[in-house]
């Protein structure tokens, strides 16, 4: 008998046996409105890492018809992801982004509009603003600055008027803001990329940028944001639905949050009920990655107790998740119709 084992050492086999229900492909097209084709998750020479047709059959093998592909680029950088992907610009949407960086400048007004307008005439079909705002720029005062910040509004603004959604990311996994100790649910997560801790550096904590995020959705209302990540708070669907009771134009997608939805079933099942008209189907993924079918299990089987990843010890905790066998209209619109409708695809 093992005495002291460590707990990076500990990886039990679950003798749970039930039926599983297997989906290598879903039920009907899909549009992974989250995912990464450019320089922010792919590095500088992205384009030599996928052959883009090669890249479209194989995501079509799996079942995505289409891909929404999110960075921080414009300008030249913009152009190039567009060449990277030309002539597939239907297949891999590409959204833009401006230097926020530009904030304090005087002009930063006209910056905004040029350079929405340049980058729609480009093609691009929405706008990304990154966590990068509100956990890590500082203003000229020192200050980090509040994603609510008026000094950024040109940027909402001009959003609505070139009719372009945001897609926003604006905070981490809660645990991320909390102490790196033995109550931590993601303390494995965190041995693992430390540099992803906010707790204790002068950051803002998780509960001030949900009061920033939600100023900025209700001052905004012709803006249309969606709320990567599960709203910022899969960990608490009962705010994430309030806020969108409360604002028409708040939408989320469940990127790269499948654990957080999947470990909580019944919640999970009434607020995709709820809301089917206001999620997006997304994963995070980019080249290569294939483990749509996970979502496509949890989204369309009853099937218990099965791993939301096919990394040894998952990633994000050691917990399984279960299906939540969403009826066909339901699917259907968090699938592909919803962000037909609110990217104009
Ligand atoms: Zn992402």
């Amino acid at each position: 008998m093992e005495k002291g084992l460590l707990l990076r050492d500990f990886k039990p086999r679950s003798e749970l046996v039930v039926e599983r229900q297997s989906v290598k492909k879903p039920k009907f097209t899909v549009i992974d409105a989250h995912t990464h084709y450019g320089p922010l998750t792919n590095g500088d020479d992205f384009a030599e890492r996928y052959d883009t047709k090669a890249e479209i059959e194989r995501l079509q093998s799996l079942g995505i018809a289409k891909v929404v592909q999110h960075d921080l680029v414009w300008g030249e950088a913009l152009e190039r992801v567009l060449a990277k992907i030309e002539p597939y610009q239907d297949v891999i949407v590409t959204y833009g982004s401006l230097d926020v960086s530009k904030f304090e400048d005087p002009s930063f007004d006209s910056y905004v509009y040029k350079t929405l307008r340049d980058s729609t005439n480009m093609g691009i079909k929405g706008l990304k603003m990154w966590k990068n705002i509100s956990l890590g720029m500082k203003d000229s005062s020192g200050k980090h600055i509040p994603i609510d910040d008026p000094r950024l509004s040109p940027i909402w603004q001009g959003a609505a008027e070139f009719g372009l959604p945001i897609l926003i990311h604006v905070a981490d996994p809660i645990a991320f803001f909390r102490p790196i100790d033995q109550y931590n649910e993601r303390y494995e997560n965190l041995q693992r990329f430390p540099e992803w801790s906010f707790h204790e550096q002068g950051f803002f904590t998780f509960e001030e940028l949900m009061e920033q995020q939600e100023n900025l959705i209700a001052q905004n209302p012709k803006t249309t944001f969606i709320v990567a990540h599960g709203g910022s708070y899969s960990e608490n669907l009962g705010k994430v639905s309030q806020w969108l009771r409360r604002y028409p134009n708040m939408f989320v997608d469940m990127a790269a949050r499948l654990a957080e939805f999947g470990r909580q079933p019944y919640t999970a099942r009434k607020f995709f009920i709820e809301h089917q008209d206001r999620i997006l189907f997304g994963t995070d993924f980019g080249p290569g990655d294939d483990q749509h079918y996970l979502y496509f299990e949890f989204l369309e089987t009853w099937n218990e107790y099965f791993d939301y990843s096919e990394a040894e010890v998952p990633g994000q905790g050691r917990w399984k998740i279960y299906g939540i066998g969403l009826e066909d209209e339901v699917l259907e619109k968090v699938y592909f119709k919803n962000a037909q409708r609110v990217m104009s695809l």
